[in-house]
């Protein structure tokens, strides 16, 4: 770890044992049940608690230590840069840490490399006529064996490396502990119905500070209609008008979602964390928009340009997943289930006779 890494771990674990002193935000969140049951904050429990924490900033808007008070306490902010941290020191390969820092541009310059090589490929086998003059359909334009193939190749690649990392990541917040998969349901459960961004009733202070169930709502957005894509097109080619309409459906939603996530992060409060647009729910936007695109204009050729940037934002998108954001649902999901893990054996221990 470097020494700027420590400093921020060193602070974090300072807020966090004012804030077990205080503990006027319990129930916002989880966070707040796992200090709970904490004395000291070591550098295990603080990357554990920066995936757990979800960014509501209630916990910021309702503190009275908050900036210029000399506790200085901003949680939000603080997790973040501690989430940061867990994502580089578990990145796998380590030579690709760099990536967390330039996602924007390298995940822009990759989708341009993508859709150049597709481009030869396409206008080399059935010139360039394709995209003006002559609609040619899925399957011809690329044989589904060498589509699937690289397709299959690309899930194999990213669930190997997110199993490095989130092995090496539960390791070291559990300290080696074994997974339950009760504790697995409940976490799952945990995601699906997004229960931290709920901010125990009043949702999140997002983009400032009054509560709302925007944010909650925009990333179910986004997270549901990637996943109704993503199987959408596991099934391709034995694809039906409704498959078809499905990951239509899809795209609209990451599009409403990643829009809305835009927006927020526009107008976020500076005071919470300087961050501007999110280039994440960017890359969302021009995952959904090209595949919006490429469906209204079939059948003509000009859905060939839309469907090649929609294949070229999906490729960069999953082959950055390991270096990227995209690692968050993987530290946050262990997190979640890590957190359920310990509260059961809290309550066990309590309950012994
Ligand atoms: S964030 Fe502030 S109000 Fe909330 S528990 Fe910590 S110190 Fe207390
Ligand atoms: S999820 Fe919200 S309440 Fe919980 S620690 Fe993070 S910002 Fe604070």
């Amino acid at each position: 770890m470097l020494q700027q890494e420590k400093d921020i771990i060193a602070e974090a674990a300072r807020q966090l044992t004012i804030c077990n002193a205080c503990r006027y935000c319990e129930g916002y969140c989880d966070v707040w049940d796992a200090i709970e049951i904490r004395r000291e904050f070591s550098p295990h429990d603080v990357l554990h608690l920066a995936n757990l924490c979800h960014d509501c900033r209630d916990c910021f808007y309702a503190c009275p230590y908050i900036p210029p008070h000399e506790f200085a306490i901003n949680i939000p902010k603080i997790m973040k840069e501690s989430r940061m941290i867990s994502y580089k020191q578990f990145v796998f390969p380590k030579a690709f840490r760099w990536i967390l820092d330039r996602f924007a541009q390298t995940y822009f310059i990759l989708t341009f490399l993508i859709f150049l090589a597709l481009m030869t490929y396409v206008v080399f086998l059935h010139g360039a006529t394709i995209f003006y003059k002559s609609y040619l359909p899925m399957q011809l334009l690329f044989p589904p064996y060498i589509f699937l193939l690289l397709e299959y190749s690309m899930y194999a690649y990213v669930f190997i490396l997110w199993y490095i990392e989130g092995s090496k990541y539960w390791k070291y917040i559990s300290k080696g502990a074994k997974v339950e998969i009760k504790s697995v349901f409940k976490a799952l459960g945990d995601v699906f119905l997004h229960k931290n961004f709920r901010g125990g009733g009043t949702g999140c202070a997002y983009p400032y500070d009054k509560g709302n169930y925007f944010r909650l709502v925009a990333h179910a957005l986004v997270m549901f209609g990637f996943i109704i894509d993503w199987v959408g097109i596991l099934f391709y080619p034995f694809v039906s008008l409704s498959f078809i309409l499905l990951y239509l459906l899809g795209s609209l939603m990451m599009f409403a979602g990643s829009v809305t996530l835009l927006i927020m992060s526009g107008l976020a409060d500076k005071n919470v964390d300087t961050e501007g647009i999110s280039s994440f729910s960017g890359a969302f936007l021009l995952l959904s928009v090209s595949g919006i695109l490429f469906f209204l204009f079939l059948p003509t050729p000009t859905w060939t340009i839309f469907f090649l940037i929609r294949v070229s934002s999906v490729g960069s998108i999953f082959l950055l997943a390991p270096f990227s954001k995209f690692i968050h649902p993987i530290f946050r999901f262990l997190s979640l289930v890590w957190n359920r893990q310990e509260l059961a054996m809290q309550q066990k221990v309590m309950h012994a006779p």
